[in-house]
């Protein structure tokens, strides 16, 4: 495995083959999750690329930035056992520099969800992903489906920027007990760690309602609220995939999120259905 760490070096090396490259950017702390979109790209492409980079203008002034967990040398053997081909990890310098071109979310998906309690967030998200995506030039870049409405905005801004990229949507890799994994999970105390099994407890709960046609969306979230207490919520919300309101689950276009502090983390969890 090779490890690169400025962006002019990717793009020389990467510029020479002519094999299909698939993609994975990450922010490191690698886990199950992470190696389950690796997975997807190693079967998918000739050359898997990870690049794992803390994107500084993704979080606001206060936020986990500093206290963020790294792992760097066990993210290395992980990417190396994984049969990644290319571990592109840069400095925040080699990314960004002063007085930059902007790139902004759009004004109304962009600042619902998680971009209303994180109003810029998605700026730096879709800022980071495109320099990486410009760097790379991946025929197929892969997202977990796990952070949903980042999924969407970056597959929006694909659209609408007509950019070529392929963009791979990886399902949610869960703990045994449903615990959507994520790298911030770590933070949880061991009580924190059972309270927030309410969170994957109230999506199964709508998937379970749905399956005996209870489709309001207004029932299923006030059943869903109860599981969820005393959790501090930020949202519960029934969308349909274009992330609009949906009064009603409608199989085959519904997304149904959830994010909620356990202690002092924020968790994230959906599903697709
Ligand atoms: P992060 O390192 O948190 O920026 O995540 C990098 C990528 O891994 C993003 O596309 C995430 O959606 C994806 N990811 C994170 N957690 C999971 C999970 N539990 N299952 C599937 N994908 C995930």
């Amino acid at each position: 495995m090779k490890i690169i760490s400025t962006p002019k070096e990717l793009k020389e090396y990467l510029n020479q083959t002519q094999q299909t490259i698939g993609f994975v950017p990450t922010m490191g702390a690698l886990h199950e999750g992470h190696i389950s979109l690796i997975k997807k790209a190693r079967k998918e492409n000739e050359i898997v690329v990870v690049s794992i980079f803390l994107n500084p203008t993704q979080f606001l002034k206060g936020e986990d930035l500093e206290k963020y967990p790294k792992k760097d040398e066990a993210d290395k053997q992980i990417c190396k056992l994984s049969g990644v081909d290319v571990l592109f990890f840069p400095h925040a310098q080699d990314i960004y520099s002063e007085d930059e071109v902007s790139l902004l979310a759009p004004k109304v998906r962009g600042f619902v969800l998680e971009g209303r309690s994180r109003p810029s967030h998605f700026n730096g998200v879709l800022t980071v992903v495109m320099k990486l995506l410009n760097i790379v030039n991946p025929t197929n870049a892969y997202f977990g489906r796990k952070d949903a409405q980042q999924l969407y905005l970056i597959s929006l801004m694909v659209e609408q920027m007509f950019m070529s990229v392929n963009i791979v949507a990886v399902e949610t890799a869960r703990e045994s007990d449903g615990l959507a994994m994520s790298s911030r999970n770590i933070y949880l105390t061991k009580e924190e760690r059972k309270e927030a099994l309410k969170i994957s407890a109230s999506l199964y709960q709508a998937g379970k309602m749905i399956s005996q046609k209870v489709l309001d969306s207004k029932i299923i979230i006030s059943k869903m609220r109860e599981i969820l207490e005393p959790l501090e919520i930020s949202y519960v919300e029934i969308l349909n995939r274009d992330f609009t309101q949906a009064r009603h689950v409608e199989i085959g276009n519904t997304v149904i999120l959830v994010e909620a502090k356990v202690g002092t983390t924020r968790l994230l969890d959906n599903i697709w259905l």
